[in-house]
């Protein structure tokens, strides 16, 4: 068996000991004689495992009592469409439009109210953050929406926007689990869980209890309707069960390996690494302002189109994949989420520098 650095922006590399400990409990899950994909989600083994879930993301997050923890299916993609439908009592809300994913939330939300673009960094190609200290928030707007990390143009809110009163909803789905974060600053945060935490086919929404009426846009399907997940304990239908019994083994690695502080510090050691090597080089540069610069995602180019191809098919023979930037973008992106391990950026490093030299 050999694997490989897989730097891909999602579906994403998942932590070997959790595929291993999947792996061995794949046709007989701890004695009950079935693998966690035939088993019955009303049945009381599932019922530990999903509630154990549950716990051990509130116990990482530190999630206060009075918010809600659901696993959804739908992909982030949904929660453009059911955030509106269920917050957007005075239709109106304002966007801050950071990348092609805040893009598609703001176009999502006018199909159901007044959706403004009150901030974006759109005119330089989505490479920073705006300053969002003093906006214009409307009046009216029933919430505030960021993309909290752009997870194709690599760039961080490292500060929150100030909304001046009003909910803070934020996707997280790139930066989820990455650092701590203080829950009680936003209404509700949701990810999409198939870059940082398991596969793909989840999405976990934390939502604050009171935001949570079950008073939604008229025509909601009961499917988009958060009370419909909340009242259920996230049962209402099927779920993913097999992905929300991967996402609780990370939980329990996450806590093996001291939880979200050290893996900030973690996850800062190996940005560093790869930005200091940017900042040094004679060929790579990076594509972000360095203050609003993402751990999670670094895009970086070579300013020849053809060197970049060169790039990421000659990484891919030395066993680094998936570094080909975005569609929309081009260059290179290495995403360098929790479960990418310190070698995997140095091996990464490395060959950017033996290619400099080959290269210059
Ligand atoms: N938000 C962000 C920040 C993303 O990176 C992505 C996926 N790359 C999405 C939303 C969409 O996620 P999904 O494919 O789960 O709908």
């Amino acid at each position: 068996m050999s694997r490989v650095y897989n730097f891909s922006a999602g579906p994403a590399v998942l932590p070997e000991e959790v595929l291993k400990e999947a792996a061995e409990e794949m046709l007989d899950y701890r004695g009950c004689g079935m693998s966690v994909m035939e088993m019955s989600h009303r049945s009381g083994m599932f019922e530990t495992i999903i509630n154990e879930a549950e716990e051990d993301l509130r116990d990482l997050l530190q999630i206060p009592e009075n918010y809600k923890v659901l696993f959804l299916q739908g992909g982030a993609s949904q929660q453009f469409a059911m955030i509106p439908m269920n917050l957007m009592k005075n239709r109106e809300a304002d966007y801050i439009v950071t990348g092609q994913w805040a893009k598609k939330a703001w176009q999502e939300a006018q199909k159901y109210g007044k959706a403004n673009k009150i901030a974006s960094s759109e005119d330089k190609t989505f490479s920073y953050i705006p300053d969002c200290s003093d906006l214009d928030i409307s009046p009216n707007a029933d919430y505030v929406y960021i993309c909290e990390n752009n997870t194709i143009y690599g760039t961080k809110f490292r500060e929150l926007p100030n909304t001046k009163g009003k909910t803070l909803v934020a996707d997280v789905s790139s930066c989820f689990l990455s650092e701590p974060v203080d829950v009680s600053k936003y209404g509700v945060l949701y990810g999409g869980v198939q870059k940082n935490i398991g596969p793909a086919g989840m999405v976990i929404s934390i939502i604050r209890e009171d935001l949570i009426t079950g008073d939604v846009l008229e025509g909601t399907p009961t499917m988009l309707n958060f009370k419909t997940h909340a009242d259920a304990g996230s049962l209402y239908n099927t779920p993913n069960s097999y992905c929300i019994y991967m996402c609780g083994k990370v939980f329990k690695w996450l806590k093996n390996m001291g939880g979200l502080s050290v893996m900030k510090e973690r996850n800062e050691k190996k940005a560093a690494l790869l930005y200091d090597f940017l900042d040094k080089s004679h060929l790579f540069k990076g594509t972000v302002v360095p203050k609003d610069r993402s751990l999670m995602n670094v895009p970086f180019v070579t300013g020849n189109p053809e060197l970049d191809a060169k790039f990421v098919k000659e990484a891919k023979e030395a066993g680094l994949e998936n570094l080909k930037g975005h569609r929309s973008v081009g260059g290179m992106r290495a995403s360098i989420y929790n479960a990418m391990p310190v070698e995997g950026v140095e091996a990464l490093v490395a060959f950017m520098k033996k290619f400099e030299k080959e290269n210059v």
